[in-house]
């Protein structure tokens, strides 16, 4: 096979780069980017009213909304780049366990935009750690690959420090007060002078009650860490403020 015939056959089939078709419709892009104007448009970006402590989405712009008030407590602050509805749930999921870990990239990418946007200068970037067993049967642990390519981007050092040490019980069918109990005595730092008297960035990709960020966090301050910040790609919504 000559040369030529041989490198189209690759650019047409081989190394096809998902960035070339908009990652929501499918549509083929021109350029740079992960989707066409109109999907990027219409992605659910969390911008306009969020709770200031949690970051998610709310009805009215509010310091504490009722999904965090007295829950979150460790964490200093946190924010999300968007809310955790459609086309953006599914796109999480692919590249969770799809075959869209490319999309990893273009979230830590926006993850970089809030960090700076919201000053939080953090001297580490911490992220959920995986039991190895979970890791070797998933092949990555998504926050960690976010953390690590958020903090080539930020310039701030990655640490592993933190240790899932035991397998919990699934998250997903628990309530908030019982993914906390969860949780509780799961997570150990291994190395408390990576965090200690520290700010730690926190990344994940997903906030839904908040519960293993919470309890990161507590861990992490427990073992020294002065302030610990989240940044998760999404969040779900606030509880509704009920008006009386
Ligand atoms: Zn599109
Ligand atoms: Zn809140």
């Amino acid at each position: 096979m000559r040369l030529k015939e041989f490198l189209s056959r690759i650019l047409t089939f081989g190394l096809y780069d998902p960035k070339w078709r908009c990652n929501v419709c499918g549509k083929e892009i021109f350029g740079e980017g992960y989707f066409c104007k109109e999907c990027y448009d219409n992605l659910p970006f969390n911008d306009k009213t969020f709770c200031q402590h949690c970051g998610r989405e709310t009805d009215e712009a509010t310091d504490y909304c009722l999904t965090c008030k007295g829950f979150m407590v460790s964490v200093d602050a946190a924010r999300s780049v968007f809310t955790y509805k459609k086309p953006i749930n599914s796109l999480i999921k692919k590249a969770k366990y799809g075959n869209g870990k490319y999309l990893l990239s273009a979230f830590a990418e926006t993850l970089s935009y809030l960090y700076f946007k919201n000053s939080f200068n953090a001297d580490v970037v911490c992220f959920v750690p995986m039991t190895e067993k979970r890791k070797r049967k998933r092949g990555y642990n998504q926050s960690e690959e976010l953390a690590t390519r958020l903090s080539e981007i930020i310039k701030v050092p990655v640490t592993d420090c933190l240790v899932k040490s035991r397998e919990t019980e699934r998250q997903a069918k628990l309530g908030k007060a019982d993914r906390k109990e969860n949780l509780k005595g799961s997570f150990k730092v291994s190395d408390k002078k990576s965090v200690n008297g520290k700010t730690v960035l926190l990344v994940d990709d997903v906030t839904t009650t908040g519960a293993t960020a919470e309890t990161l966090a507590e861990t992490l301050k427990k073992a020294g860490a002065v302030k610990v910040y989240l940044l998760t790609v999404a969040s779900v919504p606030a509880k509704k403020e009920i008006k009386t």
